[in-house]
């Protein structure tokens, strides 16, 4: 993973220098067992339309909202991992406007006082982090459009940044740094297609460097709407600097305006003149409680600090400093939590050895993780179980299998699955490593091809492999060629 936090400038045609600045906008529905505001469940994706309802998610008349803790919490989770301050008092204020998708004709959300002030990550500090609800669904077929209320309601914590990210690659490092911790932590899936987890950017160019003493430095900011992968984050941003820079360069303003992003013609293009926060008309919501966390003992700071997994960062150090592995199999352990456990597991039985954990790592990371992609699930992972693991390395290291048999091994674990030893034994992969044994061989190729023998000792060495090939055949290939050719060597 790249980590380029530094300034980046852009040259126009006229050559004049430009420099970004951009600020995110990160929203992640929260995996809680019900909603933000009643105990419908929270379960859109896996529903029929308009399952998970009620009269507080579709608000009927009468109808009054309570805070779903779970959900608070998991905030609070994600805020002490950002090291952010957590809010002593908090409150839900309604953000007013219409959308079709939204029966209130407001959101709940929060503004003034969000649970999470502060923290960072990826190098880039955060403003905020809020909690609302999710709006429902729509969907267009011909010339009707449906609403589907089960999202409505949905827990969804919103992360602002401070506008201090450098780059595009930044931008997209964030995004990809904060997908792993809400996952780390289990309180979002951040899946990215699915709606899970959206990105928004806010863009806007400078001609200068720096923003001490530079008033005007902000420029008019667009905020780029739906970007659904890590790669568009990056190519939306690039995208809205260039188009910036000459709307600037023709002598024009930049319009404040949110900004959508069409993947098949590689553009942004204008949604709608950008509001200001006033035309919200955000005010405190009067039908619930405002609260004091820290009288809460669900909330207390002390218990979510004990009870946060290891982070990101801090298994990257671990791996780094016990294991040392390579940077990219650390990625593929932090990103793939089920073959870490068995590389968490069967490193535990190899102390020290640096040797068995690089020869465990490549295992998982390419040759199973290789295998396993002709599968659609996970299923068949657990016939690479940490025991199977161990014994594989341990077989390897004692030299009584080659890697090519370990191979061979690993694509009998996955079709049958089974004990590696066993598979071992059963298959002749076990090579002769006895010394005596192998020795008697060598003599009596010896004996059997004098004239090679005599141009080996003549320095033909090309004739090892020959001789290699000999005692292979009479061993029916079970001999430990580090072994063997030692042999060779100390006898011819
Ligand atoms: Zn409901």
């Amino acid at each position: 993973m790249e980590e380029n936090f530094l300034k980046k400038s852009y040259q126009s045609k006229s050559g004049k220098k430009y420099w970004p600045t951009i600020g995110l906008e990160i929203h992640a529905e929260l995996k809680t067992n019900s909603k933000m505001f009643c105990s419908c469940k929270n379960d859109p994706f896996n529903s029929k339309p308009n399952e998970n309802i009620c009269e507080i998610c579709t608000a009927q008349p009468g109808a009054l909202p309570y805070v779903n803790y779970e959900a608070v919490k998991k905030v609070l989770k994600v805020g002490k991992a950002l090291s952010g301050k957590i809010a002593d008092f908090s409150e839900f204020d309604r953000k007013n406007y219409f959308y079709p998708d939204m029966p209130k004709a407001y959101q709940i959300s929060q503004y003034k006082y969000p649970l999470i002030s502060g923290g960072n990550l990826a190098n880039s500090p955060i403003t905020r982090i809020h909690l609302e609800e999710d709006t429902a669904s729509s969907s267009h077929k011909g010339e009707y459009s449906y609403v589907d209320f089960n999202r409505a309601g949905v827990p969804l914590m919103e992360l602002v940044t401070e506008p201090e990210i450098k780059n595009s690659d930044h931008a997209s490092f964030f995004a990809k740094e904060l997908q792993l911790l809400l996952r780390t932590l289990d309180v979002s899936g951040a899946n990215l297609e699915k709606g899970e987890m959206r990105i928004e950017a806010n863009v806007s160019i400078s001609e200068h460097e720096n923003k001490e003493n530079n008033p005007e430095f902000f420029g008019t900011k667009t905020e780029v709407k739906n970007l659904n992968s890590f790669k568009i984050v990056q190519s939306a941003i690039e995208y809205e600097i260039q188009r910036q820079i000459e709307v600037l360069e023709k002598g024009e303003k930049v319009d404040q305006e949110t900004r959508g992003w069409d993947e098949n013609k590689a553009k942004t293009f204008s949604q709608r003149k950008k509001e200001n926060s006033e035309d919200y008309r955000y005010f405190p919501d009067p039908d619930i409680p405002k609260y004091k966390l820290s009288e809460i003992s669900e909330f207390s700071e002390k218990e979510i600090s004990e009870n946060l997994p290891e982070l990101p960062l801090e298994k990257r150090e671990r791996y780094f400093n016990s294991f040392s592995l390579k940077a990219e199999d650390v990625e593929f352990f932090l990103q793939n939590p089920e073959y870490d456990k068995i590389f968490e597991k069967a490193s535990l039985n190899f102390s020290e050895n640096k040797k068995a954990f690089s020869l465990l790592s490549n295992y998982l990371t390419s040759d199973i993780a290789g295998i396993m992609k002709k599968e659609n699930s996970l299923e068949k992972l657990k016939n690479f179980s940490a025991e199977n693991m161990t014994k594989i390395i341990s077989m390897i290291l004692e030299g009584k299998i080659s890697s090519r048999g370990a191979k061979d091994i690993l694509i009998e674990l996955f079709e049958r699955s089974g004990d590696a030893e066993k598979i071992a034994g059963d298959k002749n992969l076990i090579q002769s490593s006895d010394e005596g044994e192998l020795e008697k061989i060598v003599q009596e190729i010896a004996t059997q091809f004098p004239d090679q023998v005599q141009k080996f000792k003549a320095g033909d060495e090309n004739l090892l492999k020959f001789f290699m090939g000999q005692a292979m055949k009479k061993t029916g290939g079970s001999a430990n060629p580090q072994i063997l050719t030692e042999i060779f060597k100390k006898i011819l």
